[in-house]
């Protein structure tokens, strides 16, 4: 079982509850309405020269995307919030609201491949990155050039699962005068607390456990005011990744139940993943519990873990990686994860920008939905026989 903080546990279930009474709705109205009216001129002037704070058109900000950019900063303990239409809305503004031609960035562990694709798009734009996949915090300190204005962290990362330290790295990167990132997507923000960590900003693609029904894309940053803002102006109103309204108001209604899922997501994982551990044909699993190396790290830093994991198998070809995901059943073949229906994905692909990878050819990532683990061990049971 997870402990999740009771605190956080009411501000998801009272996420829906605006600031305004709307009649005592139990849910936020959708406010779907592209600009805001003013009463007089100069209400509107003030409105425009202050505009992540008032409501004067869609694009910058909207009521019912703002409820939820509250209860995401409470729940996150940031002082404030930006969603945006999807998780890479808010890795661009991220990486273009920071970064300036001649900086540089290092991202250290596996991180989601298109932000790295992303990142190599900003070599056309004079910004430079690089890749580190260690731990140890001397060796990342050396990984740090002159000009590293960011360090863009994934812990856990992707697929592998692997953690970091990341008190050392934000200390250290402080001290070297860069900003720090963590993507914390795979956690939610029930399970880590980044910028409690140290971190300067935190990012979601709110797509995954957030929503938690595969119904929406969505993404946010969190972190201080002051951040926020700069990132606001400089990025958000300009690249325009903008989060609609319904959405917004989906993902309100994915965080009612959201400490609830994880519980039991966490639960039946470990039960399954327990499962494969001892079966002759599984080699690897790639989980922060059966991690011994990360365990002392994923005490300090981690509540538990989500439904996510992945394995590797045993003396397999790659096709006969594939053969196995194609017999289950009750597992979807699909990208993404979060949702209510488990899913598996094989990991490695061949990578066309020849983008340092550490991924097995055998590997299999599942996301455990809510079938129980029961029906999941048996589907898992006839697909590897
Ligand atoms: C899915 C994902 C993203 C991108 O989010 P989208 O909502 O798909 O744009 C970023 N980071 C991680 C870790 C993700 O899993």
């Amino acid at each position: 079982m997870i402990a999740i903080d009771p605190q956080d546990r009411l501000i998801c279930l009272r996420a829906g509850e605006a600031a305004d009474d709307h009649h005592g709705a139990v849910l936020p109205p959708i406010s779907q309405a592209s600009l805001y009216r003013k009463r007089t001129m100069k209400d509107l002037l003030d409105g425009l020269s202050r505009e992540h704070a008032a409501n004067v058109y869609s694009r910058g900000t909207n009521p019912t995307v703002k409820v939820l950019e509250d209860t995401l900063a409470k729940l996150e303990r940031a002082e404030a919030c930006k969603c945006f239409g999807s998780g890479m809305g808010a890795v661009s503004a991220v990486l273009f609201g920071l970064l300036k031609s001649g900086d540089h960035v290092l991202f250290v562990n596996d991180i989601y491949g298109p932000t790295l694709e992303l990142a190599a798009r900003l070599k056309d734009f004079g910004v430079s990155w690089s890749q580190s996949f260690a731990q140890d915090i001397d060796v990342i300190s050396r990984e740090m050039r002159d000009n590293t204005r960011l360090v863009y962290m994934e812990s856990p990362g992707s697929m592998l699962f692997r953690l970091l330290p990341i008190v050392e790295i934000c200390a250290m990167a402080k001290a070297r005068n860069a900003l720090t990132v963590i993507d914390n997507t795979v956690a939610t923000p029930l399970l880590q607390k980044p910028l409690a960590l140290g971190a300067d900003l935190s990012l979601h693609s709110c797509s995954k456990y957030i929503g938690g029904h595969s119904d929406v894309i969505g993404g946010a940053v969190m972190g201080s005011r002051e951040l926020i803002e700069r990132l606001f102006y400089k990025s958000y109103m300009l690249l325009g990744s903008v989060l609609a309204p319904f959405d917004a108001f989906l993902l309100l209604r994915g965080l009612m139940t959201l400490p609830d899922r994880m519980a039991r997501l966490h639960d039946d994982a470990l039960t399954v993943a327990a499962y494969l551990e001892n079966h002759p044909r599984i080699g690897a699993i790639y989980h922060p519990t059966f991690c011994k190396e990360d365990n002392a790290l994923f005490e300090q830093q981690l509540r538990g873990h989500s439904g996510l994991f992945s394995v590797a198998l045993k003396d397999a070809s790659y096709s006969e990686t594939l053969a196995v995901a194609d017999r289950l059943k009750l597992f979807g073949r699909a990208v993404s994860w979060g949702g209510a229906e488990s899913l598996v994905l094989c990991g490695h692909k061949a990578d066309p920008a020849g983008r340092a990878t550490r991924i097995p050819a055998t590997l299999l990532r599942f996301s455990i939905g809510l079938e129980g683990a029961d029906n999941l061990i048996a589907d898992l049971e006839q697909a590897l026989a």
